[in-house]
């Protein structure tokens, strides 16, 4: 249909941006949005000078549903039963709702559950209806910490030695891209969320502040689906789905030590993601992937014929209008 010619005329690369509920206590109402995938944002200090409208693929508001959402990922997700190699990323800052949009509020009930949650069920469905090809689907997870990689679902996960070193060697073949991470099978989506809950007690595990940690490091969860039809071809591809470190700015100013190094390393990763989506998006034909952990890790799943979406999440508050414009700036730059 038309919206994937355009899409494949754009390098593969969609944006859609989700704005959070407001908490009841905070007052404002700088956003605005449009059906026509657009929003708007006000300096809630100059509502009338300074009004931007950004443009993006498909626009959620605070009352959409995780399965509204869904139903748009939908397609992209099933694409990857047919071979596609797809990335779908969280950005946003810390409170913005990256992790509600990925996995769901913790202690959630099934209606609330998110993306990675809904693809695996959907991948299995896809896998039990289709009688020409056997499919095999098998889980990783990790997380990049200052640039360090973690595997969360290793048996030594509570050490905070970082067993995935030879990353650099990857090939198109997704598999090698985290050799020493280990994988796991899975037949259902039990399985699944048994394992997301490893993976997330091991992501405390090593940390002091378990909140702080999670907002301040990348965690991968990479799902591989190897195909065999009935006269023998096999296929391979994979779903990456990350929810990224948060992307608001640390004052130079009150960080020091630790928390410098690991707003610098933030940072430098999420602005590497963005050279590398722009790179995409522009059609260059040189994509800096080399210069984070993050890009080299999933460079299989990044351009050639891989499709990536990125959720830009913001906040309602006033007190988030710098972040907010930052955010939109990032996704606008990406699409
Ligand atoms: P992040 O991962 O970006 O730091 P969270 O996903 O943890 O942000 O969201 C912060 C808070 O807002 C959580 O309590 C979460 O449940 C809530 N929240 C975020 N997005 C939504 C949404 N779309 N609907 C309802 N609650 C949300
Ligand atoms: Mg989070």
């Amino acid at each position: 249909n038309l919206y994937n010619m355009l899409q494949e005329l754009r390098g593969n690369i969609r944006v859609f941006c989700r704005i959070r509920p407001l908490n009841l206590e905070s007052i404002s109402s700088m956003e605005h949005i449009g059906n026509d995938g657009s929003v708007m944002v006000c300096d809630p200090s100059k509502p009338q000078s300074t009004r931007k409208i950004f443009q993006f693929n498909q626009v959620f508001g605070p009352t959409a549903s995780q399965d509204e959402v869904y139903k748009e990922t939908q397609p992209l997700i099933r694409s990857v039963m047919d071979g596609y190699n797809v990335c779908i990323f969280a950005y946003g800052q810390t409170g913005s709702g990256k992790t509600h949009t990925m996995c769901g509020p913790s202690g959630g009930l099934p209606k609330d559950f998110g993306i990675n949650y809904l693809a695996l069920n959907d991948l299995f469905d896809i896998s039990t209806s289709r009688e020409d090809v056997k499919y095999d689907i098998r889980v990783q997870m990790v997380e990049i910490y200052n640039e360090q990689v973690r595997d969360l679902l290793g048996d030594d996960t509570s050490s905070t030695k970082y067993p995935c070193t030879s990353y650099m060697t990857s090939s198109n073949n997704g598999l090698l891209n985290l050799p020493d991470a280990k994988i796991c099978p899975v037949q259902s989506p039990s399985d699944v969320i048994n394992l997301m809950q490893l993976g997330e007690k091991h992501r405390a595990c090593g940390s002091t502040v378990m909140n702080h940690r999670s907002s301040r490091s990348h965690s991968i969860l990479t799902v591989h689906v190897n195909g065999k039809d009935v006269s023998g071809n096999v296929s391979h591809s994979s779903l990456h789905l990350v929810d990224l470190a948060g992307s608001e700015r640390v004052d130079r100013s009150e960080a020091t030590g630790d928390r410098l190094k690991e707003a610098q390393h933030i940072n430098k990763s999420l602005s590497c993601l963005g050279d590398v989506i722009n790179a995409l998006a522009q059609k260059n034909s040189h994509i800096p992937y080399r210069n984070s952990k993050l890009t080299q890790l999933l460079q299989s799943s990044l351009g050639g014929n891989a499709k990536t979406l990125m959720f830009a999440h913001i906040s309602p508050e006033a007190e988030s209008y710098s972040e907010t414009l930052g955010t939109l700036k990032f996704a606008q730059r990406a699409s």
